[in-house]
């Protein structure tokens, strides 16, 4: 198809194109989207238009895992390019509510491209983007400078983006070829979407554990634009998407944010109605879970909008649609182009308006701000590794709070009980007061009660941060003070003087994870206590980690200094024990302190496997305990080295080797010599299915009684197809969250009270092991507490296993039907799974 230029005066621009700035087809050497460009080629291109245009400025903001430049590139007009930090600055003094507008400030509007890599063409869009708004024959483009600053981030993933387009470049016909069953356009696993550790970056915005998010948000968060657009594609056959978004809207969000999203959605259609090209709007894609590139921008004052082209991976460079239409990347470029300056269009139409609602956003937020809470307490609890981690996540996201100023009383919304109780508040305890201006990102990040106002949506429907987090937590209807100084944190333990017997480390948190990891790594022999035991008037709870002198005397003089060492570079705190007896509980030689083996890990990975659950698993290992890991392909299970396994991870899949007898037989076998399985997710229902003594608990235990019911009232049946997709949710559960019980002297469950808030999204329940196992995570009645469930699956949730063990000879299998590291965010999952690595069947 031939390439559709956007408005006449873009045309106009090409023709009396600045001498000096090359056009990305003059720079490239071939048109703009007969190839995918590959990432370098497109760093060099924003280089090459910085250094020849005088009003761009080029920022390296930082490198992905795979070492490849983040860039984004500023561009304002002649008069504001001189003045960038200030208007930068003013923009951050409005979202701290410090300073209104000056009448001067330009509205600035981020444009994020290419956030998952496979839909490579934002990418190319981004490079004509950039060439018309810096071209300063392009009487438009220079005349919405005036008043707008615009930054183009070209490629938010660049380790997806050119996994697909080296697939693509390697695979492609010489001449596109359009049939959709061509290799060019299937791409092998796990495809380019996400980024190196499989993470899916257009959830990570809140939760910042990609590297890639930590530093785009950090900057993200230095600027704070007003307009924030995050470019997509979707499948093939759909027509382009752009705002009005879908319901649900989370309640957060505001008339105007509402508005003017109309507005810019208006905007778009008339240049799409003019070139006769196909849309929708107001469907599908919603505003709630806060964590993606519109969300996370609406919560923080922006206007934030996704746009979708029909193509991604699937697309290459041309491919025949079902309508017998050959759907091109020219064309996709075109209408990510034309997006892009219809937005900027508006944005400068509109600019003096979007400052002051941006300004008086703020402003409520800090004097009034929404909903039921004034306040959230997050209770230390002797766990301050854990609260620690909580106010990590909240300095990343520009939330104030403090500490508790003095040992006082209130009353609040209990999360754990979910009663209103009167609780004390003690100088350890966070304390978050609503009244600051960005409460709106804190009341979507606590409100117990996720605020939908539609059930059918895209994603999970409940995070509260004290559930993802295991902490005690109240909700309080009026303000509180916090002080502002944070208390002494527990670290820099100095070396004692007397060589102790032994150091004790607790058990209950991901610092105390990563304490272990090192010291298996350099050879420290660690133990673990399976009862609790008193000594020096302290209790131990079960899961305290007893390092002694003895078997550890290799190290001679340097054991004390290393133990210390370590202890305080992952800032926990030790006990040191002059003797091995115990005032309560069993001295340290008993057979109920077990030594802890390093293990030797293995995940599968490859098709058929959840690239995201396994990703997760990787990135856990390596990025957050930097303990060895071996990947191994699925297809190579069976000539794989079983002797040097100690643990192997299934994570959530369907597995093939499964249903081969030979290959089932044989990982049986490893197991009963010792080995230890750990399924996830679906991985547990084919276990199940595998004859491991695993049972999936039936869907309807009442079935008879079900089908009884449906023929007294045969009208039942009738259901009007207009209410297909209502019908359809009955079954849905898109993550919410369940209060699990837990046995507290199983291993598995080491570290936890006696309970645990899952996030479930399935209805997979297993049945309780009555003979060689343990049941140690159980839904019992009413377990469910928080985000939306179907009627049907609602039923069925309760009474059955979610975390488990099965023995089965020397070895056992472990049960995880929910995932603990989901996103990486449920940070009170990462005990769990690390239990169940490190601390059963030792
Ligand atoms: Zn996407």
């Amino acid at each position: 198809m031939r390439r559709i230029v956007f408005m006449a005066l873009v045309t106009l621009g090409f023709l009396v194109a600045n001498a000096q700035v090359p056009t990305p087809d003059q720079f490239l050497g071939y048109p703009l989207g007969t190839q995918f460009t590959p990432h370098y080629r497109v760093v060099d291109y924003f280089k090459q238009v910085a250094a020849t245009a005088k009003n761009v400025k080029l920022e390296q903001y930082g490198t992905t895992y795979e070492g490849r430049p983040l860039i984004m590139a500023i561009i304002a007009s002649p008069e504001n390019a001189g003045r960038l930090d200030e208007i930068r600055q003013r923009s951050l003094d409005m979202s701290n509510a410090k300073e209104g507008n000056n009448g001067n400030q330009p509205v600035i509007v981020w444009l994020s491209y290419n956030v998952h890599g496979n839909e490579a063409v934002s990418t190319e869009a981004a490079m004509q983007a950039l060439y018309e708004m810096v071209n300063n024959g392009n009487a438009q483009t220079q005349q919405w400078l005036k008043n707008t600053v615009v930054i183009i981030d070209p490629c938010l993933n660049p380790d997806g983006r050119e996994r697909y387009v080296n697939f693509y470049n390697t695979t492609r016909s010489v001449k596109p070829n359009v049939n959709r069953w061509s290799r060019e356009h299937n791409e092998p696993w796990p495809g380019g979407r996400a980024n190196h550790y499989y993470f899916d970056l257009n959830r990570d915005w809140a939760w910042q554990t990609q590297k890639e998010s930590q530093q785009r948000v950090a900057k993200y968060n230095q600027w704070m634009p007003q307009l924030h657009v995050d470019f997509h594609e979707q499948e093939i056959e759909a027509p382009y998407y752009f705002a009005p978004a879908a319901e649900p809207f989370h309640d957060a969000i505001t008339p105007w944010q509402r508005q003017l999203q109309v507005l810019i959605g208006r905007n778009n259609a008339k240049y799409f109605d003019e070139q006769g090209w196909l849309y929708f709007t107001k469907e599908r894609f919603d505003l709630f879970y806060p964590s993606y590139g519109d969300t996370y921008p609406m919560y923080n004052g922006a206007i934030g909008m996704t746009y979708e082209q029909g193509g991604s991976g699937r697309a290459g460079v041309a491919v025949l649609k079902k309508d017998g239409d050959t759907l091109t990347l020219t064309d996709r470029i075109a209408h990510h182009f034309a997006t892009s300056m219809s937005t900027i269009e508006v944005a400068s139409q509109q600019a003096g308006k979007i400052i002051s609602e941006y300004t008086q956003y703020f402003d409520a937020a800090k004097k009034t701000p929404q909903g039921g809470y004034k306040s959230y307490v997050v209770k230390a609890g002797g766990n301050p590794e854990k609260l620690n981690s909580l106010a990590e996540l909240l300095r990343k996201n520009n939330i104030a709070f403090g500490f508790g100023a003095n040992a006082s009383g209130a009353s609040g919304f209990n999360y754990f009980t979910g009663k209103t109780e009167t609780f004390t508040i003690d100088k350890e305890d966070l304390v978050i007061n609503a009244f600051q201006p960005h409460s709106n990102m804190l009341r979507v990040l606590f409100e117990p009660v996720s605020h939908l106002t539609d059930s059918v949506t895209y994603d999970i429907t409940a995070w509260a941060l004290p559930y993802a987090y295991g902490l005690t937590s109240y909700a309080v209807k009026t303000p509180l003070t916090p002080a502002a100084d944070a208390p002494v944190v527990r670290n820099n333990i100095p070396l004692s003087a007397q060589k102790p017997y032994a150091y004790l480390a607790q058990w209950n948190s991901l610092r105390d994870v990563k304490f272990l990891s090192s010291l298996l790594q350099h050879d420290i022999k660690v133990r673990f206590t399976e009862t609790p035991f008193s000594v020096g008037g302290k209790d131990f709870p079960a899961g305290t980690l007893i390092i002694t002198r003895s078997g550890n005397t290799a190290r001679g003089n340097q054991f004390d200094q290393f133990i210390t060492t370590e202890a305080n570079r992952f800032k926990i705190s030790l006990d040191a024990v002059a003797s091995g007896f115990v005032d309560k509980g069993t001295d340290f030689g008993s057979d109920k302190i077990r030594f802890i083996k390093k293990p030797h890990v293995a995940l599968l990975a490859g098709k058929g496997i959840s690239s995201l659950g396994m990703g997760e698993i990787w990135h856990f290992f390596e990025q957050q305990l930097d303990f060895p890991i071996t990947v191994v392909d699925e297809r190579n299970i069976d000539d794989m080295d079983w002797d040097q396994t100690d643990v192997l991870i299934l994570p959530d899949g369907d597995y093939k080797m499964l249903a081969d007898k030979a290959s089932t037989d044989k990982l049986k076998e490893w197991v009963k010599n010792g080995g230890k399985l750990i399924a996830l997710e679906s991985a547990v229902a084919e276990i199940a299915g595998a004859d491991f003594g695993i049972k999936q608990k039936k869907e309807d235990e009442d079935k008879d009684g079900k089908e009884k019911a449906v023929v007294a009232r045969p009208y039942d049946a009738l259901k009007p197809y207009a209410n297909r997709e209502r019908e359809s949710i009955k079954q849905f559960i898109p993550g919410a969250i369940y209060k699990v019980q837990m046995d507290t002297t199983h291993p598995l469950a080491f570290g936890y009270p006696g309970y645990y808030y899952t996030l479930k999204q399935d209805a997979n329940l297993y049945e309780f092991i009555e003979n060689g196992g343990w049941n140690v995570g159980v839904l019992k009645k009413d377990s469910y507490l928080s985000g939306f469930v179907g009627a049907d699956t609602r039923q069925q949730l309760k009474d059955g296993l979610l975390f488990g063990v099965k023995e089965m000879g020397e070895g056992e299998i472990i049960i995880l039907a929910d995932n603990p590291l989901f996103r990486s965010f449920w940070e009170n999952g990462k005990l769990l799974f690390s239990n169940a690595v490190f601390l059963v069947g030792q």
